[in-house]
């Protein structure tokens, strides 16, 4: 098999944050492919619009079907009976956590990318603003990482751009991309499913909107 040192795999779902980690991507390697997954989730609608950005950004885009995680436990994002919470519980998550999602998501992407011959895996985790979920931090980054060079004998690495970026920051990643307006107008992270700006209502729309202010305000400033 061919090792492309300068190929990366990312995970894209069509929201502001992989969106932007694609576009991340395409600037730091020659080769760029976009995978995606299916698990139920609440905006199907996702898969279509992370195709049009994937064909926007001229990249190969896959889509894998992980349904087995909406059979594995309740959460919100896959019950669609369930009302979600809005805030974290004390004591708890909120029940928009979906358990193992994100190391099974490594896991896929790694195995996927072996098989291309890549050793560069792209997600959009965000440990600065991150929703109380422990699958977006850093420790459990570098952690999965270990693991799966263990687990095939690889030196994949992981890059998570936005990590250490709140939503703020992580707008003005996408306008000195210059992807601005195609972040803005044509993701979708709302979890009632309207691209764009979104419902306004759920927590999702809440903290992308209130980052786009600060970074509006703070750009309009300098
Ligand atoms: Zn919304």
């Amino acid at each position: 098999m061919i090792q492309k040192k300068n190929a990366a795999l990312v995970l894209h779902s069509g929201g502001q944050d992989s969106t932007t980690c694609l576009f991340w991507a395409k600037k730091h390697f020659e080769e760029v492919r976009a995978l995606c997954f299916t698990y139920g989730q609440r905006h199907s609608k996702e898969v279509q619009i992370a195709q049009n950005i994937a064909n926007e950004a001229n990249v190969p885009f896959q889509i894998l079907d992980a349904t087995i995680i909406s059979h594995l436990a309740n959460n919100s994002l896959t019950n669609h009976q369930m009302e979600m919470d809005k805030e974290k519980p004390d004591d708890s998550y909120p029940n928009t956590f979906v358990p193992g999602r994100n190391l099974l998501f490594l896991t896929f992407a790694a195995v996927i990318a072996r098989d291309h011959g890549i050793k560069n895996i792209v997600t959009g985790v965000s440990q600065a603003d991150y929703s109380g979920y422990p699958d977006c931090r850093d420790t459990f980054i570098r952690s999965t990482n270990a693991t799966i060079n263990l687990a095939m004998d690889e030196q994949f690495i992981i890059h998570t751009p936005l990590m250490w970026l709140n939503k703020a920051q992580t707008w003005e990643l996408a306008d000195e991309l210059g992807v601005l307006d195609i972040i803005k107008n044509k993701t979708l992270t709302c979890y009632n499913d309207i691209v764009a700006e979104g419902c306004g209502m759920c927590p999702a729309c809440i903290l992308r909107n209130k980052g786009l202010q600060e970074f509006e305000q703070l750009k309009n400033k300098k």
